[in-house]
């Protein structure tokens, strides 16, 4: 199909609302507005150190509002541009009774003279920022949830519970990833769909119509320097991984590593493999490190509507019900079978069943088994 015939996301969104007449449309403006704000974000990050005229007003909005930064890693002037965009393109257009983002302690209030609308929008407006002084790929992800009825008559100011909603709740939920091409990546709980940005026609025009993760996958990706805190379950299935041909797995794995939770999922979505950053031994307080309502539930939903599978390790990310809103979490996701055989090496352990893979190098009629060598 020429690029010309390509739908643009506008068209994609009325021809998708053509087919449910009884919606109100609101949905689909929510995610136009977002778009606009990917396209915003994704000119400021191109600037890079020259530096976006249009970003340089919000950082001075940004500060005077001043947004109470969330616990975590330091924000740095990208991430409080890409969340003043979010802000500023989201809260205008009465769909919405209140925002959440990674880089705010509280739930944004939509201000007094904007009228308040029925979804709530969490989102990581600048996810792997630690990623733009190398040029590697960055990105931002949204979740959109229903507001309870009080706070989205305006009755009331929204508040931390209402976030606080588990992944299968999410009406929608999405990515933009900024690379050498800038993209968006969508649910609305009806498969995946994926659209390249136009620069020339500033428009997201589709060009990924049903995504699809592969069943099996010959690709792991995991912050190897953590090994020594990872949980048996985790270890045993990294080492067979590793052992590949020639272990029990009988086949070769790649192995890979972004840090940036988009462009490692965006991989994923287009060639299969699995994620892993799993709760670890280091803190055991801390259940993992990644963000619940902003990066765990809204990457584990688009995952699954195109058939792959996001999971704690322990249970389906979806089904866990938030306890605060920068809750985080252990995350793996990825090609169905094998999140489902790490989601097994975890039930094996906590059952006491299980067999960790040895390797035939240190096998008993190995040279190399430790008593051989002394
Ligand atoms: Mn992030
Ligand atoms: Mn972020």
């Amino acid at each position: 199909m020429p690029l010309s015939n390509r739908p643009t996301l506008t068209q994609y969104l009325i021809e998708q609302r053509r087919r449910f007449p009884q919606a109100s449309g609101t949905m689909n403006a929510l995610i136009l507005d977002v778009s606009i704000a990917a396209k915003a974000i994704a000119r400021a990050v191109a600037c890079g150190e020259l530096g976006d005229p249009a970003a340089r007003e919000l950082v001075a909005a940004a500060q005077s509002h001043a947004p109470i930064e969330a616990p975590g890693e330091a924000a740095r002037p990208l991430d409080l541009v890409s969340n003043e965009i979010f802000l500023r393109t989201a809260e205008w257009s009465g769909h919405l009774a209140g925002m959440a983002s990674e880089e705010m302690a509280q739930p944004y209030r939509i201000p007094a003279r904007y009228a308040r609308g029925k979804y709530l929008l969490a989102f990581d407006p600048l996810d792997g920022s630690g990623n733009l002084d190398v040029n590697v790929s960055v990105g931002s992800i949204f979740s959109v949830l229903r507001a309870p009825d009080e706070a989205a008559a305006g009755g009331r100011e929204v508040r931390d519970a209402d976030f606080l909603q588990p992944g299968t709740a999410q009406v929608a939920a999405g990515y933009a990833i900024y690379g050498p091409m800038t993209m968006l990546v969508l649910t609305v709980g009806n498969g995946v769909v994926g659209f390249t940005l136009d620069h020339d026609l500033g428009e997201f025009k589709l060009t990924h119509p049903d995504i699809r993760v592969p069943d099996d996958a010959q690709e792991f990706a995991i912050d190897a320097s953590n090994a020594r805190f990872w949980e048996p379950p985790v270890k045993r299935y990294v080492d067979e991984c590793l052992a590949g041909r020639s272990g029990l797995r009988a086949k070769d794995f790649n192995m890979r590593w972004i840090a940036s939770l988009v462009a490692e999922a965006h991989r994923i979505l287009m060639r299969g493999g699995v994620f892993l950053y799993p709760k670890d031994t280091r803190s055991p307080g801390r259940p993992g490190r990644l963000r619940l309502l902003y990066e765990a539930n809204p990457i584990g939903f688009i995952l699954e509507q195109a058939g792959g599978r996001a999971s704690t390790g322990r249970e389906p990310v979806l089904g866990v019900r938030p306890a605060g809103l920068h809750q985080r979490i252990g995350l793996v996701f990825g090609s169905k079978h094998e999140v489902e055989r790490i989601e097994r090496y975890h039930a094996e352990y906590d059952a006491g069943t299980d067999r960790p893979y040895v390797s035939p190098l240190f096998s008993e009629r190995s040279l190399f088994r430790p008593e051989a060598l002394i």
